[in-house]
């Protein structure tokens, strides 16, 4: 379904963009997976065990030099650039009044400027080829908001906003951009989180259970798809039905 495109996912060392490299894989694009500091030897077999290829590319998303390079080697490697997964995200909760200026800015950095770095790469090239699917990893708290979270749920808010700014703005070249909202899904990340608060969050999910990235990553296939032709500047939820 996605034979000879070229897929761009960043954060996909593990968690849920490592899901979706797999996903995309599975579906027939070449990937190229960014990632910060882990190692991706494992996750590239992994993806090419399904006969496509794949390249790993170490940068700071927030770096906007960075992110260009990763954009620009994505398209000097495969000659295009179809898909981007903007999926790295990082999380330094606290309390407002405790909340230090380094973890407002290092989560907006990322999440937010990150998400921005890599979609104003990518738009010369899609908006060249008329073509192209971009997918923004955001959040149910950016919809909600979260206590002790006001740097990630701004964040997640703010790419809700670039989202459809995005998707107004490319949309006559045939370029959509949606926005992918995760509940409470089963990763590092929420990993660290206490078993009470585990149990407190799954009392708030009608469906009993906490998502898979699976669970994500089949959303994200459908949006890099054609299947999704007609669908743009939309923030779909993937949480068991936490927020409705
Ligand atoms: P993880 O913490 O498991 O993985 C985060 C990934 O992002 C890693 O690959 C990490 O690379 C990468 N990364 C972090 N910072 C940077 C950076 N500056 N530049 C490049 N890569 C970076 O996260 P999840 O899989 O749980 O989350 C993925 C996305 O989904 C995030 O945007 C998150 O906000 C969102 N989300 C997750 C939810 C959940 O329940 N898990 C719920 C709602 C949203 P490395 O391994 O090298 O550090």
């Amino acid at each position: 379904m996605l034979k000879g495109k070229t897929a761009v996912i960043t954060g996909g060392s593990r968690g849920i963009g490592k899901a979706i490299a797999i996903k995309l894989a599975e579906m027939g694009a070449n990937i190229v997976v960014n990632y910060r500091s882990s190692s991706i030897d494992e996750v590239l077999t992994e993806i090419k065990a399904f006969g496509v290829n794949a390249i790993g590319v170490q940068c700071d998303i927030s770096n906007s030099e960075d992110a260009d390079k990763l954009i620009k080697t994505a398209f000097a490697e495969f000659g295009s650039v179809d898909i981007l997964v903007n999926n790295a995200g990082i999380t330094k909760d606290g309390l407002i009044m405790r909340m230090k200026d380094q973890d407002f800015d290092s989560v907006i950095n990322t999440n937010l400027k990150g998400t921005f770095n890599t979609i104003r790469s990518a738009s010369s090239i899609m908006m060249k080829q008329r073509s192209g699917k971009i997918v923004n990893l955001t959040s149910v708290v950016g919809i909600t908001g979260n206590a002790g979270q006001a740097n990630y749920a701004a964040s997640k808010a703010g790419v809700i906003g670039l989202t459809k700014s995005v998707a107004r703005e490319l949309a006559s070249r045939g370029i959509t951009c949606n926005a992918v909202a995760p509940g409470f899904i089963e990763t590092d990340m929420t990993g660290a989180l206490s078993d009470k608060v585990k149990e407190a969050t799954l009392n708030t999910i009608p469906l009993k259970k906490l998502g898979t990235t699976e669970d994500v990553a089949n959303l994200v296939g459908f949006l890099a798809s054609d299947l999704s032709n007609y669908i743009t500047g939309q923030v779909i939820n993937v949480d068991g039905g936490m927020v409705m």
